[in-house]
């Protein structure tokens, strides 16, 4: 019988795409709304005077799993992009020193017994117990937690050793690494989810594990071609597109989503309705009031979400000699991640991450010049920072630090254009809930059961995809909470699905 299921989707970032690609090859008819006049979300690339920038993610981990989405869409994802491994992966800049990061095992010991006092005697160590560390998690990660009794899995029995609860990521390093700096080459990934490596979870050791034994991939012309290829593969399936096109609310009946209610009036009316927006400004500006209770405004509130970013984009006539991805520690770096996390401060002496693609791919600036992406990690909105009037403050000092610790001391005379975001344009231009650009934080007690449900608790007929929901932010895990709730829809409305049983990519250990 042919499925005459209507999905909506509340968004076209990486996880409203992964989605509507995966429903669209079920059969389903799917249409997507976003506000913006292109997809991608925080995904979707920036283009000025022949420059283009990826907004958000460069970094592309477990491409495995990216593979699988095409896979199961009987596509391959090497078809629509061109996939560029970095080697090395990037380069670590302390106040004395340099490191540079391969995930080739020989080059990373050398770097490791050149740059520390301690060397690499532990490395391998390191690399075999957080495999098999990571091959347990993996099975809990891909699994749904909509309902007790899909929590309480024999994979997550399994794994409970493994969460070594309740140390942090940096404390857990701790048995195989002494050195401060060390430690911090194996923890500043923390970062990624908008955390401190002293309180981000012990379990998510697994992110410099995975960078160091699968390593990190560009993809040419931006990450952001992950997002445009996904909207190829769901267009070729039938499903539709529709950019600017912001949905104004959730049309609601006894908390049962019938559709959505665009801004210009319009209302579509759809089987199930996935919400891809970001989780919080979804709850607190598509929900009436009234209507949600453990999600409600003042509910969401009291939760905790990860840090912001004050993001520098600048198209410069000029090529610096710097790698691909650049990582700069603050000179004190925990007085630096105390004043984002715990003060809510600003502070003269930051960590940043630059970005500076186009050394790797012709196609992002024009010859002779170049597209730096500079990420200044900041505190997210409930610092109360005017950014009005920090604004410029930030920018003269992140062009007079990236002079002073990374050399490029004339770049002010080098820029031809550029494009600011800072954390309170992450909220009102780019829907993102207090500025927190890596959604809800990823503490224990957000997550798995504890973080909003794929098949969302408050709303029928509602499923959530993105950073926001389970497993959390960061492209795997989004294109991951895409599979879980596409599945948990088939399953609805029994529609057959192909699934990937074991990955071909996981290294045994
Ligand atoms: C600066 C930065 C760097 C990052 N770096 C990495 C990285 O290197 N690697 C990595 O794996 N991850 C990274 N991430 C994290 C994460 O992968 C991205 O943020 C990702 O884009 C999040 O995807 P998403 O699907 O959750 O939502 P989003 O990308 O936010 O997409 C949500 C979509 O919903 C739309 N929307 C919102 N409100 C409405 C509305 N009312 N109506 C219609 N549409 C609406 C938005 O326009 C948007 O298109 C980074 C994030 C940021 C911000």
């Amino acid at each position: 019988m042919a499925n005459t299921k209507h999905i909506i989707i509340v968004g076209a970032g990486p996880g409203g795409l992964c989605a509507g690609m995966l429903l669209s090859q079920r059969g389903f008819k799917v249409s997507i709304f976003d506000k913006n006049n292109e997809v991608g979300g925080r995904n979707r690339a920036i283009r000025m005077d022949g420059f283009t920038f990826d907004t958000g993610p460069t970094f592309l981990l477990m491409k495995g799993v990216l593979d699988e989405m095409f896979e199961l869409c009987g596509k391959r994802s090497e078809d629509y992009m061109d996939f560029v491994p970095l080697k090395p992966m990037y380069q670590l800049v302390y106040n004395d020193q340099k490191l540079d990061v391969y995930s080739q095992p020989d080059k990373m010991r050398a770097e490791l017994d050149r740059v520390f006092t301690e060397g690499s005697a532990t490395y391998d160590r390191f690399i075999s117990n957080e495999r098999t560390r990571f091959n347990h998690l993996y099975p809990c990660i891909t699994r749904d937690y909509s309902s007790l009794s899909s929590f309480l899995s024999l994979d997550l029995i399994k794994a409970i050793p493994w969460l070594a609860f309740p140390k942090s990521v940096f404390a857990n390093l701790g048995q195989y690494f002494k050195e401060e700096k060390m430690r911090l080459a194996f923890s500043f990934q923390s970062k990624y989810l908008g955390m401190s490596p002293w309180e981000c979870p012990a379990l998510f050791t697994m992110l410099p594990y995975l960078e160091h034994d699968y390593g990190i991939y560009h993809v040419t012309g931006g990450l952001n071609r992950i997002a445009t290829s996904m909207a190829e593969v769901m267009k070729e399936f039938g499903g539709k597109i529709h950019t600017n096109a912001p949905v104004q609310s959730l049309i609601i009946e006894n908390k049962v989503v019938k559709g959505v209610r665009l801004e210009n009036g319009e209302q579509v009316f759809g089987d199930e309705v996935i919400v891809n927006a970001d989780f919080g400004h979804a709850m607190s500006h598509l929900v009436e009031p009234g209507v949600l209770q453990k999600y409600d405004s003042e509910q969401l509130k009291k939760r905790d979400f990860s840090c912001s970013t004050f993001m520098l984009y600048l198209g410069l006539d000029k090529v610096y000699d710097l790698p691909h991805h650049t990582i700069v520690f603050a000179k004190d770096y925990r007085t630096n991640v105390r004043n984002i996390f715990n003060n809510k401060t600003l502070t003269d002496d930051f960590s940043f991450y630059v970005h500076n693609a186009s050394v790797t791919d012709k196609t992002l600036a024009p010859q002779g010049k170049s597209a730096l992406y500079v990420l200044v990690p900041m505190p997210n909105n409930d610092s109360g920072l005017d950014w009005q009037f920090h604004c410029q403050q930030v920018r003269e000092q992140t062009l007079d630090t990236l002079g002073a610790r990374l050399g490029l001391a004339d770049i002010r005379e080098h820029i031809e254009c550029e494009k600011i975001i800072t954390p309170q344009t992450w909220e009102t231009e780019e829907n993102v809930y207090k500025g927190a650009t890596f959604s809800l934080s990823h503490k224990f007690s957000q997550m798995l059961y504890w973080r909003p449900h794929n098949r969302f608790e408050e709303l029928d007929n509602c499923y959530l995809v993105g950073g926001g929901t389970h497993p959390g932010s960061g492209l795997p895990t989004i294109y991951e909470s895409a599979r879980i709730s596409s599945n948990l829809i088939c399953k609805k409305h029994q529609v057959t699905f192909k699934e990937i049983k074991q990955s071909a990519w996981l290294k045994e250990g």
